[in-house]
């Protein structure tokens, strides 16, 4: 029983065998990887700037 699980990558829904030493894992490859690093990192920016706008709206009450 050395079969191995086929996954769906999560970036670019490509089906792969899930491999352990695939270092990229869930994704099919470095570059969807890379991708969704991507767009989280985009949303962390987002959220801090939003809470530096916050503590303005406290000042005029
Ligand atoms: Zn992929």
């Amino acid at each position: 029983m050395s079969s191995k699980p086929i996954v769906a990558c999560p970036q670019c829904g490509k089906e792969h065998q899930w491999d352990t030493g695939n270092r990229f894992r869930p994704f099919c490859s470095e570059r969807c990887k890379m991708i969704d690093l991507g767009k989280w990192a985009n949303e962390e920016y987002r959220v801090e700037q939003r809470e530096q706008d916050l503590p303005e709206t406290d000042h005029q009450a």
